[in-house]
């Protein structure tokens, strides 16, 4: 028997399961896919190597939620390179250069925005200090949104003056503070919406401000190229975990989760495994189908609702391509038209392998990553799919050919969200966490810890929230946890 089957080895799943080989917990990870990582992935064509989703690292700066999360684990943080341009952000009359230094991100708001540079850079401030306050909480890891009295006093513990300093923000919209600062530029706040909807999947009139601040603020914390890709980081994690004595097993699909006197997990390949405890990290809403009706009813997550939460879909383009690209800078997100939704290709974000990265493509080569939000739900009728696909990838490279002419195309692959519920698993395809729906979002969120004992659910769509980053701390939050039940 094992203590703990963790099922999945996405950011969340392999962070639990190292971390609690590292305490000595014996521990059996499964996944249920050819590679490691799911949605921060990497797939292999010809001689190059793609990232399925995740591209922009961070967390691996001094204090970051990577570098503790290494040193915890005794290993050396995987090669990554600082990034002095995060990204440019391409709109049809100008690019902005997004610089991961404050003062030269400042000075770039003063060029960009002569009018309003005041503002904009005093808004910032408040980003920076709002996510400051957060953030020195969140790394504590609590378990949040507190659900029980232990997690309430662990929770009142936890927090400092600082984040009292925060709750003014709790419930105000990113909206109502640049309401606040009577900022009003179009590009400005198209560009806002840009990186907001990348990272927490929403624009500036949903996006709770506490969340808003983490998201504008962290790239100036540290914004990373990580060689070979992100999921070089979870190959390294999953070695150290395997180092420590840790059980992994891939190709093996987790079919059914039930409890007698400990947890059964059954797989496809017809092995049932006990435990005292399991961590999902699949998406919550997926985790209905294999879930025993039995746990499903007195599970505090209803399955109708959580099926119906909101949530988007992936259309990826991958290529390797010729490096024709006459700029350093390595990320390149779109805005095609500022007045429109930023999805379905009206907006999007292209990453590049770094020409010195030969783990990614040959000598002279590039590999690419081409990601939008699209609607999950628009992809599951057969007869339609090959055109919408088509169409989307059609308008999406127009615009890439317009900035960049990439000559030879060696290979070019698309993917959607039938393709990431196929390869992640994740139902519909949906992925990124759930969509804020305004300021109380927060109060929304599942905690990692769910009301049946010894079910714990780790990844994007639990506290707290989407991005490698987070991922990893929702992980170690439910180490944290495990290692605390008697
Ligand atoms: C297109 C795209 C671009 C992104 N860009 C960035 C970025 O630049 N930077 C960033 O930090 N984040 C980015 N993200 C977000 C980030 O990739 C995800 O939030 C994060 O990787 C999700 O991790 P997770 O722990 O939720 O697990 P997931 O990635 O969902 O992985 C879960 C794993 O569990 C396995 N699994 C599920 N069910 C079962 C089962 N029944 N049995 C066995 N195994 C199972 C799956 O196969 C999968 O490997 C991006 C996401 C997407 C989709």
């Amino acid at each position: 028997m094992y203590d703990v089957i963790i099922v999945g080895t996405g950011f969340g799943g392999i962070t639990t399961s190292a971390l609690l080989a590292k305490k000595g917990y014996r521990t059996l990870t499964l996944e249920a896919a050819n590679e490691l990582g799911g949605c921060a992935g990497k797939f292999e064509r010809q001689s190059f190597r793609f990232q399925a989703g995740a591209t922009l690292g961070m967390g691996f700066e001094e204090g970051g939620i990577f570098s503790q999360l290494f040193h915890e684990l005794d290993m050396s943080v995987p090669p990554v390179h600082s990034l002095h341009t995060v990204m440019d952000v391409h709109f049809s009359e100008r690019t902005i250069r997004y610089y991961q230094q404050k003062e030269r991100w400042f000075e770039e708001i003063a060029l960009q925005f002569p009018k309003d540079s005041g503002a904009i850079v005093r808004f910032f401030e408040e980003m920076f200090s709002l996510a400051d306050a957060l953030l020195s909480f969140i790394y504590k890891r609590p378990m949040i949104p507190p659900k029980t009295m232990k997690h309430i006093f662990e929770v009142i513990q936890k927090a400092d003056r600082k984040l009292l300093s925060a709750t003014p923000f709790l419930f105000q919209s990113i909206a109502k503070r640049l309401q606040h600062y009577g900022i009003r530029d179009e590009t400005f706040i198209a560009f806002l919406n840009g990186q907001l909807v990348d990272s927490v999947q929403t624009t500036i009139e949903h996006c709770p401000a506490l969340l808003g601040a983490v998201a504008l603020s962290i790239f100036h914390r540290g914004a990373f190229y990580v060689e070979g890709g992100l999921a070089t980081v979870v190959h390294a994690l999953a070695q150290r975990y395997k180092q420590l004595g840790g059980e992994l097993r891939m190709r093996e699909k987790v079919i059914s989760i039930r409890k007698e006197r400990h947890w059964l997990v059954t797989t496809n390949r017809k092995q049932t495994y006990e435990a005292k405890h399991v961590v999902f990290n699949g998406s919550v809403h997926s985790i209905f189908a294999i879930l025993d009706d039995s746990i499903k009813r007195s599970f505090s997550i209803r399955e109708e609702k959580e099926k119906k939460r909101p949530a988007w879909g992936a259309f990826t383009i991958y290529m390797g391509v010729d490096d024709d690209f006459q700029t350093d800078s390595l990320y390149h997100q779109f805005i095609i038209d500022k007045t429109k939704p930023m999805s379905e290709g009206n907006q999007f974000l292209l990453s590049t392998s770094a020409p010195f990265d030969r783990q990614m493509a040959p000598l002279g080569k590039r590999s690419i990553t081409i990601s939008t939000h699209t609607d999950p739900l628009r992809w599951w009728d057969r007869d339609a799919y090959d055109k919408k696909k088509n169409v989307l990838a059609k308008h999406i490279l127009k615009h890439v050919h317009e900035t960049f002419p990439l000559t030879n195309i060696h290979v070019q692959l698309i993917g959607t969200p039938v393709t990431f519920a196929r390869f992640t698993h994740r139902a519909f395809g949906k992925v990124g966490g759930y969509i804020p729906n305004g300021p109380f979002s927060l109060l929304s969120t599942h905690t990692p810890q769910t009301n049946v004992e010894g079910l714990w659910l780790c990844g994007d769509t639990v506290f707290p929230g989407a991005g490698s980053l987070s991922c990893a701390l929702s992980g170690w939050i439910v180490a944290d946890a495990i290692a605390m039940v008697k």
